[in-house]
């Protein structure tokens, strides 16, 4: 609904986690003090705005999941603009403006924003704005703050343009938006830092021009070097640009009745969940490598969840249990734990089209809320610490926290809470009279997400089980956080399943062992494309380094299983790359020969990253450098075979992975690089180079 002063735009949305929606909101938010008004809606929401008739301005914010999908929430946008039937003149009409998320570590950076832009300019859409595209590895804010301070000008421009083209005169401009357009221009133009009058109904100053206070926290003001707490000229003199304070929209009350907490499924939007047992633990690397691996098998037998090799599945995890506990004691709730916390949107809320977030239960006790909705170890948004100004009273934290939220402190905030992967506790810790409210935190906390895993097993040749390997991720301590920490899910399975752990028995063959009466919940995520060929006479090339071994264990146990029932059948080729720090420490699985042995496997090639070697030539320490060594035998297989080639494990690998396989179709096919890159290309369309990357 739209105030007739003001003029509209369309503010589409589409998020996975959240990001999306929570950068829309910021437009919207900002909209008001331009002297305009989003009309703002997820994309799947499509009875509620139509672009086929859309006449005014389109601002689109749209993130990237899995291999560079948009998210499940833009899938039905996607399928309709991607009617392969609908002419090239079919949004002619629209002029739009894309932010796209992304994660660089990840391939296809920002896919699912490039696919909509892509599309949108083929059926003749204009930009009146360039695309942004926001790296979530460095930091979305790099590009979305100035993306977002620049659209406003880009907006009042297109909607003078738009007047142009319907032949009326600019007197017919709402005066909000003149003033809204000088506003700009002073903006764009002024290079000091000047006071505005802003709307009414806003509630804070864009620019704030306040007396500096001095700040004596943990250094003195004399210590040259800036740390979270403490902050250096220029920034610790500059007038500050924080942005709006955002506007409160939930409202808690506590009861002291007990009450049932919700199930956990309900809290879980993406697919039914299966609460099984967890039958095994085995620790696959020795006491003394450098990462500790585990492996772990479910009983799914009474758990409808089927699943092929190649998918992935979600746990359903919890925050630390002596995090939550000293949260509650910092926000003096400790004795509220068990209290049921009821949760509702503030009545009068400035906030527009204000909902519960979907991951935040009506009722659940206080303990729930904090142990299993709210990611309480995620980077505090900007948004997040202005509004944390409000609830410190130190005036030399205040200045603090409005620096690293401000313009001015853009560079403080990457180094001191982005890339010291700061969370709320550190925050609360280092700036001790910081005392938010609950509900604060479940304004601005994301929702604790599922964690994704790679299925290690085959359900032909293990039926009911289903096992997954995984490091347990390790935070050593730093300055801005003294002390260490471990994965939110990886720490947790790891004390979970601390009791049936086999040390150090390196196996692959998990039948019996110990059980317990551990239960996890899970979710099914499968993978479109990373499975098996269906002809199993195709040969394939798997590459899999660390943990990237693990789906290529459900491959080569779904293979054995195939080949022992169908012994007519014609089985292709099977290569398998793997590489770890230390031949004795963390050589995953070394059973692997059994593969080998029993001809399911047809070549395997191992290399040692970190240990030394006596031979005069260096063998190869990464397996792309092995990869290298077997060019011939590559080609022959994705060419002259038409076989397939999968790549599993991180970002960096996967790319001196896929630079050795254009290397050696240049050197086999004696064509340049570019022609190599478009093969690639090409493999990577028919599905045949495919890739399962994660850091
Ligand atoms: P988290 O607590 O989520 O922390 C992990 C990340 O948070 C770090 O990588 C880092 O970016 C950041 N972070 C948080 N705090 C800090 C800090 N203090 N210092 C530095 N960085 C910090 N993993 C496997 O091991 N095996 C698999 O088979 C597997 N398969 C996957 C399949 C898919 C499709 C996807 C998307 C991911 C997969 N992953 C796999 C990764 C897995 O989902 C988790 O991300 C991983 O296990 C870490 O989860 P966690 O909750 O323990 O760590």
């Amino acid at each position: 609904m739209c105030c007739d002063l003001k003029r509209r735009f369309l503010l589409l949305y589409a998020t996975q986690k959240g990001q999306a929606k929570a950068i829309a909101e910021e437009i919207c938010q900002q909209a008001g003090a331009h002297g305009l008004e989003a009309d703002m809606h997820c994309m799947s929401e499509m009875d509620k705005y139509n672009l086929e008739t859309e006449k005014d301005p389109v601002v689109i914010v749209i993130s990237t999941t899995g291999t560079g999908d948009p998210p499940d929430t833009a899938r039905k946008f996607v399928k309709k603009i991607q009617d392969t039937t609908l002419p090239p003149d079919h949004f002619t009409h629209l002029q739009y403006g894309l932010l796209g998320l992304g994660d660089s570590e990840y391939t296809f950076f920002c896919n699912g924003g490039k696919t909509v832009d892509r599309r949108l300019q083929d059926l003749g859409a204009q930009h009146f704005y360039d695309t942004g595209l926001a790296d979530d590895c460095v930091g979305l804010e790099i590009v979305v703050d100035p993306w977002i301070d620049g659209l406003w000008l880009a907006l009042k421009k297109a909607f003078i343009l738009q007047k142009e083209k319907e032949g009326m005169s600019s007197n017919a401009v709402p005066s909000t938006l003149s003033a809204a357009l000088h506003i700009g221009n002073e903006l764009n133009l002024s290079s000091e830092v000047q006071n505005l009058k802003l709307e009414d109904g806003v509630r804070s100053s864009v620019v704030l021009t306040q007396k500096l206070v001095d700040i004596h926290l943990e250094a003195s003001t004399t210590d040259a070097e800036p740390s979270l707490v403490h902050s250096v000229p220029p920034v610790s003199q500059s007038a500050l640009n924080i942005p709006a304070l955002p506007p409160e929209y939930i409202e808690v009350q506590f009861q002291d009745t007990h009450g049932e907490n919700p199930h956990l499924s309900s809290l879980i939007s993406e697919g039914t969940t299966f609460e099984v047992p967890v039958t095994k633990a085995v620790q696959l690397t020795r006491e003394d490598a450098i990462k500790t691996a585990l492996l772990l098998e479910l009983d799914i037998a009474d758990a409808a969840f089927d699943y092929q090799p190649g998918d992935a599945f979600c746990v359903v995890c919890p925050n630390n249990v002596n995090e939550v506990e000293e949260l509650l004691q910092i926000l003096g709730l400790s004795d509220k734990e068990e209290y049921l916390v009821c949760v509702k949107v503030k009545q009068g809320t400035k906030k527009k089209g204000a909902t519960r977030p979907q991951h935040i239960p009506e009722r659940s006790t206080l303990k729930f809320l904090l142990t299993w909705c709210l990611e309480i170890r995620a980077v505090p948004k900007k948004a997040f610490l202005r509004a944390l100004v409000e609830c410190t009273s130190d005036a030399g934290e205040k200045r603090r926290l409005q620096e690293l939220c401000s313009r001015q402190g853009a560079s403080d905030y990457t180094r001191f809470i982005r890339d010291s992967n700061v969370c709320l506790l550190d925050l609360l810790h280092a700036f001790p009279s910081c005392k938010p409210s609950l509900s604060l935190l479940i304004e601005h906390l994301p929702k604790l997400q599922a964690r994704s895993y790679s299925v290690s097993s085959s359900n032909l040749y293990q039926p009911g089980r289903l096992c997954f390997v995984f490091n347990i991720v390790e935070f050593p301590a730093c300055p801005a956080r003294p002390v260490p920490r471990k994965g939110v899910c990886t720490g947790w399975l790891a004390e979970l399943v601390a009791p049936l752990l086999h040390p150090s028995k390196n196996t692959l063959d998990t039948k019996g062992g110990s059980s317990s009466t551990e239960k996890i919940s899970i979710f099914a995520r499968p993978n479109n494309t990373f499975h098996l060929p269906a002809d199993p006479s195709v040969p394939l090339i798997m590459v899999g380094p660390g943990t990237g071994i693990s789906p290529f264990i459900g491959f080569l146990q779904h293979r054995q299983k195939l080949r022992e029932e169908h012994t007519d059948w014609k089985f292709g080729e099977t290569w398998l790359f793997f590489g770890c720090r230390h031949q004795d420490r963390d050589y995953l699985f070394k059973q692997l020969k059994c593969f080998l042995e029993n001809g399911t496997l047809t070549h395997l090639k191992v290399c040692f990253s970190r240990d030394s070697s006596t031979a005069e030539v260096a063998p190869p320490k990464y397996v792309q450098d092995v990869i290298r060594l077997y060019a011939t035998e590559v080609a022959r297989v994705l060419l002259k075979e038409r076989g397939y080639f999968y790549v599993c494990g991180d970002k960096h690998m996967a790319d001196g992975v896929s630079n050795a396989v254009v290397d050696i179709l240049s050197m086999e096919m004696e064509a340049d690089k570019l022609e190599a890159m478009k093969i690639l290309a090409v493999l990577r369309e028919e599905k045949r180079y495919l890739q399962d990357v994660w850091s």
